[in-house]
């Protein structure tokens, strides 16, 4: 289907959701389980991990065990009733999540598509168009905003100071960089690391979709506002739904504190900690001995 006639039905679609119309078919319709809030499962000790992301964040020992003292658990999945359009609409299978998959797609063939990008005005400023790294078999797929200025010139994703946290983040859920896969929305660096605007996200968003159909991850983690609200098609903001479980075409989905925000508030690794740690328990993962 043309992208501007499937654009204005879906956006009909999300229409006659908030109306509380719908599902159209009966196969639509969305099981209770869909939404896998899994408040605390499998929680291993935080010390260690916590330390290491301290540690990364550039803060003192007596710092980290504040900063990493267990947070209040979260409410449950009753933050989004279940009439919520945000929500109803992630969990939903899309109507055109099958056919939207590109059979044979391949992330040389989604990079090859991108070629030297001039599609929205960010290629104006950019020096690399920052495409995605790691294991194309990836179980685990970070997903953040846009690139920087450190990833605009190596043309990586999370190699600054974020990235650095991001990366300690992933060792101590016992895992290497190179074991997962990392993205971002946009692939060209914003000017000053303003958030990427809503024409950008619409122009790019695309190629992290089938980037994620292509790897198709056991778990996507979204790093931030601009990742989660762009995956989950909602404005409603991160803290309302972070650490909850949601569907994202086959994946499951969670939402966490971006690593540059911890730098600046260290006080919630405690939770983007347990945020983690539902992931970990979902891969059978264990967490970094010393
Ligand atoms: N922040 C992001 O969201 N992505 C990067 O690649 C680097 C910093």
């Amino acid at each position: 289907m043309e992208p501007g006639n499937r654009a204005r039905v879906e956006a009909w679609l999300r229409y006659g959701s908030d109306l509380g119309l719908g599902p159209y078919y009966r196969d639509r319709a969305v099981p209770e389980t869909a939404v896998m809030a899994t408040p605390g499962a499998g929680v291993e000790s935080l010390d260690q991990p916590s330390q290491a992301m301290a540690a990364a964040a550039g803060q003192t020992d007596a710092g980290s065990t504040l900063a990493f003292a267990q947070p209040a658990v979260s409410p449950a999945a009753s933050v989004f009733p279940r009439s919520s359009p945000a929500v109803s609409l992630a969990q939903e299978p899309s109507l055109f999540e099958a056919s939207d998959r590109i059979e044979g797609d391949t992330l040389g063939l989604i990079r090859e598509t991108i070629g030297d990008c001039t599609r929205c005005k960010l290629h104006k400023g950019r020096t690399n168009i920052v495409f995605g790294v790691g294991s194309m078999k990836a179980q685990l797929v970070f997903v953040g905003e846009g690139p920087g200025r450190d990833e605009d010139i190596k043309g990586e994703p999370f190699v600054g100071r974020a990235g650095k946290l991001l990366t300690q983040m992933i060792e101590a859920m016992g895992l290497r960089r190179e074991d997962v896969y990392i993205c971002n929305v946009v692939k060209c660096r914003p000017p000053e690391n303003r958030l990427p605007e809503k024409d950008e996200i619409t122009t790019c968003s695309p190629f992290l979709f089938r980037q994620i159909d292509v790897i198709r991850p056991k778990v996507i983690c979204c790093l931030g506002s601009c990742a989660s609200q762009t995956l989950l098609q909602t404005t409603q903001g991160i803290s309302r739904f972070r650490g909850e479980w949601f569907d994202f075409r086959g994946s499951k989905l969670i939402a966490t504190y971006h690593p540059a925000y911890l730098l600046r508030n260290p006080n919630a690794k405690g939770e983007v900690w347990k945020d983690l740690q539902k992931v970990m328990a979902v891969l059978g993962l264990q967490p970094k001995r010393k």
